[in-house]
């Protein structure tokens, strides 16, 4: 094969994870060792402590719109799902145990579902969606019961990048049911708005928006009962016990400021590298685009009809392009996408897809780079049969 030169690193695959924002590491660095205290002790480094907690707190508070006694700092998204799906469910397991998601979902969300589903007798409904990742709403409301405790939707899908109504399904939600509404805002928080009415319950991790892996928040409005996942000291409300982590803390709520105050240019630069790269990608006769176009500009998703989405992603990784071939695996069938086989795309498609995702800080330059690199993969391909 014609060897390829790494005359640019190209890193598309920010869905995954981002480089943190440096203000954010000093932020940790700070926090961590001028004060170093334990939140709960009772002295001076303690009360310290704490008064930088209660800050940082009310800071990411500020930014979703709610008070400071909303927010649960947690480990990431995959905490955060875990305690608002269990959390509801157990609290509500006397009345409501129909519980409400869609096919589409992050493994941290479905696994939960499926678990409480399989062993501990709740009902499941797993909403389905077109080829453009619309749910169909009048379908929701037609599963909301007097049994139902809980709705999950995702703000956006982390594989295409379909954006939910999340809004509309909130108002849907509490005008038909008693059910609490869980959003996994994780591919949203600095990509997309989301308005404080559009949710009961809102989880993310910071890695994804420029902030330290390990970091995260669940937003609990007041009115949301949760029964503890992780039991032991008081910290966060009795709802997450462990010693805080305040470094952690304080950078989070440091990457939720500067993703939020960059995210208009950052959209901008998005649509930008988007558009191009869709225009490259529509003159390639050997692939198909699935993001549609009302998707976030951030991801898209595309799959290759005749070639290996894995063979031609190790290709352009080692031509320093990075891509994932597909962020989920389904037990049942590895290396197919659930996401895309939901959306009733070919076997094909599913099996052969490739997600760009991009922070919108890239020089659009990327795109040409990337383009020009996947054509020539395609036709070293092409040469070798
Ligand atoms: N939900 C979504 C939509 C995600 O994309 C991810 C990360 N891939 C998660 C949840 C889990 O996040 P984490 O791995 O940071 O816990």
């Amino acid at each position: 094969m014609k060897s390829l030169m790494k005359e640019k690193e190209v890193y598309f695959d920010c869905a995954a994870t981002v480089k943190p924002f440096p203000e954010v590491l000093k932020t940790f660095e700070e926090a961590s060792l001028a004060v170093y205290g334990n939140t709960a002790s009772n002295h001076a480094l303690g009360y310290q402590a704490n008064a930088l907690l209660t800050k940082a707190r009310a800071q990411v508070a500020s930014y979703f719109g709610v008070l400071p006694e909303e927010v649960i700092f947690d480990s990431g998204a995959s905490e955060g799902n875990n305690l608002a799906i269990r959390g509801v469910s157990e609290h509500n397991r006397g009345w409501g145990k129909h519980l409400i998601t869609t096919q589409g979902e992050h493994p941290s969300v479905l696994r939960v579902f499926e678990e409480l589903e399989r062993n501990e007798g709740y009902s499941v409904t797993y909403l389905g969606y077109d080829k453009d990742g619309n749910i169909d709403l009048q379908d929701l409301v037609n599963h909301l019961d007097a049994e139902t405790s809980l709705v999950s939707v995702m703000a956006v899908n982390n594989e295409v990048g379909y954006i939910n109504p999340i809004e509309k399904i909130a108002s849907l939600v509490h005008s038909h049911s008693k059910a609490v509404f869980h959003v996994d805002a994780t591919q949203a928080i600095g990509k997309e708005e989301i308005p404080s009415s559009a949710f009961d319950l809102l989880s993310f991790s910071g890695h994804k928006i420029g902030g330290l892996k390990g970091s995260g928040a669940l937003i609990r409005k007041k009115n949301v009962i949760l029964d503890p996942q992780i039991i032991g000291g008081s910290q966060e409300e009795g709802l997450r016990a462990g010693t805080t982590p305040l470094g952690l803390d304080c950078s989070l709520a440091t990457a939720l400021r500067l993703t939020f105050a960059s995210l208009p240019e950052r959209r901008k630069n998005a649509i930008a590298l988007n558009q191009a790269l869709r225009r490259g990608l529509s003159a390639i006769p050997e692939i198909v685009i699935n993001s549609p176009l009302t998707a976030t500009p951030f991801i898209l998703n595309f799959s290759l009809n005749k070639h290996k989405g894995s063979v031609v992603a190790e290709a352009l990784s080692n031509a320093g392009v990075y891509v994932s071939t597909k962020s989920a695996c389904s037990s049942k069938e590895p290396g197919v996408s659930y996401v895309l086989k939901a959306a009733g795309l070919s076997d094909v498609v599913c099996r052969n897809e490739i997600r760009l995702s991009f922070s919108g800080m890239e020089d659009l330059s990327v795109a040409d780079v990337f383009l020009t690199t996947l054509t020539q993969i395609l036709k070293n391909l092409k040469e070798q049969g």
